[in-house]
């Protein structure tokens, strides 16, 4: 994802669950370790953690509105801290992450297809095709894709 497209998302995701236009600056931050995002109070930009992208849409999306609701709440002189009533009514309503997940504990899932019944199976450790076959019918096993979750939640 460029910087350009960061920016588009999170332009985009205020104006569908907040109502109002994002009117500052959002980046990609090589310097954030282990959180998602930060607001800067001085010039209202945002930061976004780069590594974020590998998550899921959704939770990458619950992040971004996360740092809109101090966004927004800083600019309208409402409580915008993580304790204040104002900040936590309107992460609820809009669906942010309570917190941003910590990228050193997220889980990685794979998922294996029976190639006979279709059945889906998800394990976080990796399956050996060659010697593990379907529970349900004994077919053959094929690699689909391997998926990232944050622990937190
Ligand atoms: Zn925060
Ligand atoms: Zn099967």
């Amino acid at each position: 994802m460029s910087e350009e497209e960061l920016q588009r998302l999170v332009e985009q995701t205020s104006w569908n669950f907040f109502g109002k236009p994002f009117k500052h600056q959002a980046r990609f931050n090589n310097r954030l370790r282990t959180t998602g995002g930060r607001y800067h109070v001085g010039d209202h930009h945002l930061d976004f953690n780069p590594k974020m992208v590998t998550l899921n849409h959704e939770t990458f999306v619950g992040i971004i509105k996360h740092e809109l609701c101090h966004y927004h709440l800083h600019i309208e002189n409402k409580g915008y801290r993580h304790k204040d009533a104002d900040f936590k009514e309107l992460l609820t309503k809009t669906g942010g992450l309570r917190y941003a997940p910590d990228i050193q504990t997220n889980r990685r899932f794979h998922v294996y297809k029976c190639q006979s019944c279709q059945l889906s199976i998800t394990r976080q450790k990796r399956i050996n095709t060659q010697r593990f076959v379907c529970g349900r019918c004994g077919g053959k096993l094929l690699y689909e894709r391997t998926y990232t979750e944050n622990g937190f939640q």
